[in-house]
């Protein structure tokens, strides 16, 4: 089966067709911000979460690294939009990314132009089906988030992810099935690609965006269901041993959905599987995915373009 379609630089072009050259800035210095956005399958055909919040990320990010993209929130939009109707896919992953390209070499990128590509693919549970239900096995990362003062936390650029890469691989070397990173100060952070959430006597806590979190949208969706639930929801410090101690913990990501994590070090958090509310938590996100009453006004269904 041929691959979808690609987005570039404002037009659809063939899989095959949507190469750069290996002297583009972005190859050699890390010079790209991107976006990872799921569209799900619903009784009005595929619905994109939260496209607009994603976008303006995007937007977002290519502005703290001084990139021009060239194109508004609206226009991204409706770039996805497109190419999501054009893959015929009932659900699926969507990457856009804008970086550097090809021009003068050396560090400094002002006079590179800046492209902008959008993929889409079927991708199944990032952290495996079976974890969905059972729970992931973590471990606390050697390696800190970078500080505030370094790479900025707030745009999710190419580059960061090379500390993400260093934290996935050791935490797979060593059996498990991600890290949690801690910040400078010692505290925690994030996963490699995963917002945090610590569940104790009742009260969610997910680490506030001081320590170097990806303001991530799960997170923030995640946040407003729990809260529309009835539940305490705090953004607060939290130090290594409240993962030891806490009654559940779960990752948010828009790859990883809810992902519920049943030990941390090889300590068993809670009963060593998907905790109650954890559970209410994750049915009540998915049911919001699929929901064509759109209550949060979250989906753009793409048989409305
Ligand atoms: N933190 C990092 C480092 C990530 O890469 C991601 C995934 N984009 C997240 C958190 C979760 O963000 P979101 O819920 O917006 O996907």
């Amino acid at each position: 089966m041929s691959q979808p379609r690609i987005w570039f630089n404002g037009e659809l072009v063939a899989y095959e067709d949507a190469t750069i050259h290996v002297l583009s800035h972005v190859v050699h210095y890390g010079s790209s911000v991107f976006e990872g956005i799921r569209a799900y399958d619903t009784d009005r055909g595929p619905a994109i979460f939260r496209l607009e919040e994603h976008m303006r990320r995007l937007v977002d990010s290519a502005k703290i690294h001084r990139m021009d993209l060239g194109y508004s929130v609206d226009t991204l939009s409706e770039a996805v939009v497109e190419t999501v109707a054009a893959s015929g896919l009932a659900s699926c992953y969507i990457r856009p990314v804008s970086f550097r390209g090809h021009g003068p070499m050396g560090v400094n990128p002002l006079k590179n132009p800046v492209h902008t590509a959008i993929a889409v693919w079927e991708w199944g549970a990032y952290l495996g089906a079976e974890a969905m239900e059972q729970g992931v096995d973590v471990q606390v990362s050697s390696w800190n988030r970078p500080a505030p003062n370094t790479l900025p936390a707030m745009a999710k650029a190419g580059g960061n992810y090379l500390g993400g890469s260093l934290i996935k691989m050791e935490a797979i070397k060593n059996g498990f099935s991600e890290g949690i990173a801690l910040s400078v100060d010692g505290l925690l952070s994030e996963g490699s690609g995963e917002n945090l959430f610590v569940i104790r006597d009742g009260v969610i806590a997910t680490p506030p965006q001081t320590l170097s979190i990806l303001p991530g949208i799960t997170r923030d969706s995640v946040m407003r269901i729990a809260r529309d639930r009835g539940y305490e929801v705090i953004e607060r410090s939290l130090p290594r041993e409240a993962l030891y101690l806490a009654d559940e913990l779960f990752f948010t990501g828009t790859a990883a959905e809810v992902t519920p994590i049943r030990s941390v070090d090889h300590y068993t958090i809670g009963s060593g599987a998907r905790g109650p509310i954890t559970a209410e938590l994750q049915a009540a996100y998915f049911e919001a995915l699929r929901d064509t009453a759109n209550p949060h006004g979250w989906l753009t269904f793409v048989s409305d373009a």
